[in-house]
């Protein structure tokens, strides 16, 4: 069966600010989805809150909005129940990288085979605007008069540090080659955290679609970690690409020696107990 857009659209009205790189982000993530013939039965969507978070109604699939900073844990948790399931982490650099930061962490270093993306609009939106792990430092927003103290985190540099197996960066105003990046990371066996530079209008209007296109430069996948991470280092481009790929590393279940020659997935495997005689403990 071919799947089109109208199996993912849903009729939830959007209420994105007009401009918001959420749009282009999305419609990326469909393409991508319908251009590898994924039925929505066949996809986990996991989302946090966050304007990201908030598109969780807006595409079809298994869909759950969890915890600030959560998207990650419940899409593995899917990903080890069942992996015939295309499972996609839907995620904003707040939730990632302050609350969620152990998750992503983790999940890189156990590889396991499922795909994140990281919406990078440098700001807690949401709650109008405060400054995030990766804003600039001395940057001035809503509770920071003074600008930010602290230094940010460069996601490319704190993943490239993690013996990742894949990482790659798209921006929110070329959807045509986002959609190649989601494709190239759902396809990938193994982890594969994608960056998405993402335009806020509404709250960072300072790093304007102008400003960010002027910087972006697309390159061909590398294998080459040193490579890779002076890309993710230069502050005067902003790489585009499969910016680091090493397939050699092998993904979670693969390493599970209990879990080699056996075709059935967890789910299969769940049984109905009856907990009737322990609740009658209870009455
Ligand atoms: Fe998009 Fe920013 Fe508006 Fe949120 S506040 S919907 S990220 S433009």
């Amino acid at each position: 069966m071919k799947i089109d857009i109208f199996d993912y659209n849903t009729n939830v009205k959007n209420t994105w600010c007009p401009g918001c790189g959420n749009f282009n982000i999305h419609m990326a993530l469909k393409t991508a989805l319908i251009e590898l013939n994924r039925h929505p039965s066949d996809v986990v969507l996991s989302f946090d809150i966050g304007c990201n978070g908030n598109g969780g109604d807006k595409i079809e699939g298994f869909r759950v909005k969890g915890l600030h900073g959560r998207a990650i844990p419940f899409a593995v948790g899917a990903h080890i129940a069942n992996r015939r399931m295309t499972v996609i982490a839907d995620i904003g650099d707040g939730g990632c990288l302050h609350e969620g930061i152990d998750h992503l962490i983790h999940a890189i270093r156990s590889n396991y085979d499922i795909t994140v993306l990281i919406h990078n609009n440098e700001n807690f939106a949401l709650t109008t605007g405060q400054i995030t792990s990766t804003s600039d430092t001395g940057k001035r927003m809503y509770g920071f008069p003074n600008g930010k103290t602290e230094g940010d985190i460069n996601i490319g540099e704190l993943v490239l540090s993690l013996n990742p197996s894949f990482y790659a960066r798209g921006f929110s105003g070329d959807p045509i080659h986002l959609a190649q990046i989601i494709k190239s990371g759902i396809k990938h066996k193994g982890f594969s955290a994608i960056e998405i530079v993402q335009v806020c209008p509404t709250y960072n209007p300072e790093n304007s679609l102008e400003l960010l296109k002027s910087k972006i430069e697309k390159v061909e996948e590398s294998d080459d970690i040193e490579i890779a991470r002076k890309r993710v280092c230069d502050d005067k481009k902003l790489y585009t690409g499969v910016i680091y790929r090493n397939s050699s590393i092998k993904d979670y279940y693969s390493k599970l020696k209990n879990r080699q020659n056996i075709k059935s997935e967890l789910v299969d495997e769940v049984k109905n107990h009856s907990i009737s005689n322990i609740l009658s403990d209870f009455q």
